[in-house]
């Protein structure tokens, strides 16, 4: 799959299972890569020991000079002393600006690796090996990168769009379910926003992708991609309300990971959640069809996402939505499906909130 965005340089998303043994010999054809004095391979504490020396020994067998750092696996790895670790770790290294970073891990390993390569002497070349399934439809592509503040999840970052992502499905065998649920709520999302042929194709195949069934998690994937570097490719920056819509499902699923506490449920269990809450509001606010909530439930049940045995009062959740960075001062915004592959961005009222999350909350 081709990811071509204005005003950048198209790149490759290789999606198959023996895609890491052929990553040397893939980055040697790319023309911002093949010349690198010295690779830096990013992984963290989990993949590491899994497959960070098959990584080495592709892109050594290709001729490349390679170093790895290791840092801790988890979402305190994105912070901006992590960040000055690498910093300082590649210029230990003595990285030059033809050298490049491979991030080899998931979302948290992509987003900080692509952090500290658009900034390393202002910007060095990076490869996405994800490792996640979220990391392969979500966050791989796009060119958001960033890392956390104690006042916010990814407060400061960059756009920078990889050369080239290496989506290795042999190495989401090791992938635990809670992590496998997170990268199916993200699927499911794309396919509500994109089209009805996405999304009937995942009814279809819920059950398999759930299981696993490796042609079902390939094509799974492609069919995220192409939604994501579509979406990404209209507007790159997050300025023309565009992207808005790979938020569905996050602004009732950010307050339920926070006000829940973080790590409780899964961010794929408070998205799917969430999902199912803004189709709700959408049949009071968007003329959504009851059809269409049924159908995403039935979904999201059949890959393993549940309703949560959860809720929050609905005044601390009102509250936790408004506390988002997401939310302009006012009222709280929602996307909400109209139909299947017909989104809108709607300002909801409080009073209309409210009387949702009451009956979400009962
Ligand atoms: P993650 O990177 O923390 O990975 C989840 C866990 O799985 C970690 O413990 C990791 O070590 C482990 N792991 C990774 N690959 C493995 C494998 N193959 N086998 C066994 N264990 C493995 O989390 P994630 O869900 O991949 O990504 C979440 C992050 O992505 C968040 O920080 C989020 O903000 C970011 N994100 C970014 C974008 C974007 O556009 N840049 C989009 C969505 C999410
Ligand atoms: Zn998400």
């Amino acid at each position: 799959i081709v990811v071509n965005i204005p005003g950048e340089t198209p790149y490759d998303v290789r999606i198959g299972d023996t895609v890491l043994e052929g990553l040397g010999a893939s980055l040697k054809k790319l023309p911002a890569v093949a010349s690198a004095p010295h690779l830096l391979v990013l992984t963290d504490t989990n993949v590491g020991p899994l497959y960070v020396e098959e990584a080495k020994a592709s892109l050594r067998a290709a001729g490349f000079r390679v170093s790895d750092i290791v840092v801790p696996a988890g979402e305190d790895a994105k912070s901006l002393a992590v960040a000055g670790e690498v910093w300082n770790a590649m210029a230990g290294l003595g990285l030059t600006r033809d050298c490049a970073v491979v991030a080899l891990g998931g979302g948290v390993v992509g987003d900080l690796a692509g952090f500290v390569a658009s900034t390393y002497m202002r910007g060095i070349s990076f490869v996405q090996v994800p490792t996640t399934l979220l990391a392969m439809v979500d966050s791989s592509v796009g060119g958001k990168t960033g890392v956390n503040l104690d006042a916010g999840k990814n407060l400061v970052g960059t756009f920078k769009q990889p050369a080239y992502v290496a989506a290795c499905t042999a190495t989401l065998a090791t992938l635990d379910e809670r992590e496998w649920a997170c990268g199916c709520a993200e699927i499911a999302k794309a396919s509500v926003i994109d089209s009805d042929e996405f999304f009937f194709w995942m009814l279809d195949h819920a059950e398999a992708l759930a299981a696993r069934q490796p042609e079902t998690v390939s094509e799974a994937i492609a069919r995220s991609v192409v939604f994501k570097a579509n979406v990404v490719a209209e507007d790159k920056t997050e300025s023309r309300g565009v992207r808005e819509c790979l938020n569905y499902g996050h602004t009732l699923g950010h307050a339920v990971e926070a006000l829940a506490g973080y790590g409780t449920f899964s961010h794929g269990a408070a998205v799917a959640e969430g999902m199912r809450f803004a189709a709700r509001l959408g049949v009071r606010v968007a003329g959504t069809s009851e059809e269409l909530v049924a159908a995403q439930d039935d979904l999201l049940d059949a890959l393993g996402l549940p309703a949560l045995a959860w809720s929050a009062p609905a005044d601390q959740m009102l509250a936790a939505m408004k506390r988002d960075k997401k939310t302009r001062a006012g009222e709280v915004r929602f996307v909400v499906p109209r139909d299947i592959g017909d989104w809108e961005l709607v300002a909801v009222p409080d009073d209309v909130i409210l009387e949702q999350l009451r009956q979400w909350e009962a």
